[in-house]
């Protein structure tokens, strides 16, 4: 489990000294969300100033709230662009971002701006796409973190631990319910038994 940076390791917890990033990745069903919730709430619960973004194309769930599979939920604001999180974060503590790798590259730019000027940044995302492929600005982001933890699912196919989304195909699917209907968890095994990196178009 991740515990939070105390004063005495350096951390700023209530000190206001000094910002810093803190990456939770993985792969669809891996908990990323519901990890992101726990260290926000955990931040609210100590009186500190919470704002929570994600992109404005994810609408899976709900408009206004980081919602995880578990319906645990808090209240987030939709952004069309990273930068505009530089404009709504006003004097708070935490910055919270959910669904980051679907976010612009400017996303690096401005979680570093954020902690240099004091503020926790929590971002979640995938790491990987359905191609298994690094996604978005996630890399870079874990590049530049004091802190990256990545979650893992447990294989939809043979229990192992899971790394990997992987796409079911469109065509075999009747109906896309949602994601459970169209993603499954995969250890590497499983993943490349059914996805050849060669069949890219
Ligand atoms: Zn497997």
């Amino acid at each position: 489990m991740f515990i939070e940076p105390g004063i005495d390791q350096g951390g700023a917890m209530g000190a206001k000294s000094s910002g810093w990033i803190e990456v939770i990745c993985g792969s669809m069903f891996s908990g990323k969300t519901e990890e992101l919730i726990r260290r926000l709430n955990r931040a609210v619960i100590a009186n500190q100033k919470v704002e929570i973004f994600k992109p404005a194309i994810d609408t899976r769930y709900h408009d206004t709230n980081v919602v995880s599979h578990n319906e645990n939920s808090i209240r987030s604001t939709p952004v069309q662009f990273a930068d505009d999180i530089l404009l709504l974060t006003g004097n708070s503590d935490v910055v919270g971002i959910d669904e980051a790798q679907f976010f612009d590259k400017e996303l690096v730019a401005v979680s570093r701006k954020l902690a240099n000027s004091g503020k926790r940044v929590i971002i979640a995302g995938l790491d990987m796409d359905f191609e298994g492929e690094p996604f978005g600005p996630i890399p870079a982001l874990m590049g530049i973190a004091e802190y990256v933890t990545k979650v893992r699912a447990i294989c939809m196919k043979c229990g192992s631990v899971a790394s990997f989304s992987y796409r079911l195909s469109a065509t075999k699917d009747k109906v896309m319910l949602g994601e459970k209907n169209v993603y499954e968890a995969r250890c590497r095994k499983c993943f490349y038994e059914d996805f050849d990196p060669k069949e890219k178009l």
